[in-house]
């Protein structure tokens, strides 16, 4: 890997960042705070919270198995997904390359910070290979993105390609792990120590239930992480998100008793689809949702919509064409797509 500095863009790296009241006392024992020209009254609304989220980070250390200062916490994974673009790729130069298809996310970003985005299409078995995605970059490339599983296509890609990227490109990887935990797969933030050019992100909106918090994680060097700190806003995690992530890590145990029913019921899903007579076929998955084959999707489609019951039409995505993408729901909701789907 080139130094981070020849990577970053030269605005980025030379920036003094904003240093908040909370900043710059950090750390000593205060009693009195009469420095950031808050409220004294209506505690605790009236305080800004912890720009660094020193707390939420040493609960997600202990679950996550990383290091609190190889932890950084964003306004969901949204945030971290385009932190890696204002901090690495100057617009109208630099560009991006990406599986395709993906998580949309990454070409969104790519699109407002004015960066070329290159999408390599995955092959007939949703996989890619190390070659493809290198080959597709040239001395401008700053990010390779990979997800895996993969959105919305439910698989891993496979280890040995993704890890053949990581020490083949120059600049940054990032392995988007927002469906790992539905995984069979361990995920690559235990590798971190080994690959300073990679970044894993996760998330609370999935397995953890936390959707609505908006709290997304990257895992990467403590170089990258301070990058990203200093460009981020300053609060950018509120405190009732804050409190909320404390509570939910409070109970790891809840996330895997959440994880074993879905994927008893995600067995259970596949296999009725199977019976189906307009599915052709279901894609293998490693995530909480799954991929069918169907004779007419947008038929399909409008069919549950009409009774109250959405999935969501992957049709007009390349390689996805007449597939639905199914999240796996309680029994009582799963039960209610299939006795739907039975009477069409
Ligand atoms: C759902 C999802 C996320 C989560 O995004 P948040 O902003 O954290 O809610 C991230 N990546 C992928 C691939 C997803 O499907």
């Amino acid at each position: 890997m080139i130094s981070l500095e020849q990577l970053v863009r030269p605005n980025i790296w030379s920036l003094a960042p904003y240093s908040s009241a909370r900043n710059e006392y950090a750390g000593r024992e205060a009693r009195v705070f009469l420095d950031a020209n808050e409220n004294p009254y209506n505690n605790p609304y009236n305080r800004y919270p912890d720009p660094l989220q020193l707390e939420v980070k040493a609960a997600i250390s202990k679950v996550k198995g990383v290091p609190a200062e190889n932890i950084f916490l964003g306004n969901g994974s949204d945030e971290a997904i385009d932190l890696p673009y204002r901090c690495f790729c100057r617009p109208g130069v630099d560009n991006v390359v990406a599986i395709e298809p993906t998580y949309g996310m990454y070409k969104v970003c790519a699109d407002i910070n004015d960066v070329e985005y290159r999408p390599v299409l995955l092959d007939d078995h949703f996989q890619i290979t190390a070659d493809r995605l290198l080959a597709a970059c040239d001395e401008r490339t700053k990010l390779i993105w990979i997800c895996s599983p993969n959105n919305p296509t439910g698989n891993n890609i496979v280890r040995e390609e993704i890890v053949r990227t990581i020490k083949g490109f120059e600049g940054i990887v990032i392995v988007d792990e927002a469906y790992s935990d539905f995984s069979s797969q361990p995920s690559l933030r235990s590798e971190l120590a080994k690959y300073p050019n990679l970044i894993v992100l996760n998330t609370m909106s999935k397995a953890w239930g936390c959707a609505a918090i908006r709290l997304g994680m990257a895992f990467a060097s403590k170089e990258i992480i301070e990058l990203f700190n200093k460009v981020k806003y300053p609060y950018n995690v509120n405190l009732l998100t804050q409190r909320q992530a404390l509570e939910a890590l409070n109970d790891p145990f809840q996330v895997d008793k959440w994880v074993r029913m879905l994927l008893v019921e995600r067995s259970r899903m596949i296999e009725a689809f199977k019976l189906l007579p307009n599915c052709q076929m279901v894609y293998p998955t490693d995530a909480n949702f799954f991929l069918a084959k169907m004779d007419d999707a947008q038929k399909t489609y409008d069919y549950l919509v009409d009774r109250g019951v959405i999935v969501r039409n992957r049709t007009r995505v390349q390689l996805c064409h007449n597939c639905l993408r199914i999240t796996i729901g309680t029994k009582n909701e799963n039960n209610e797509l299939i006795a739907a789907l039975r009477q069409m």
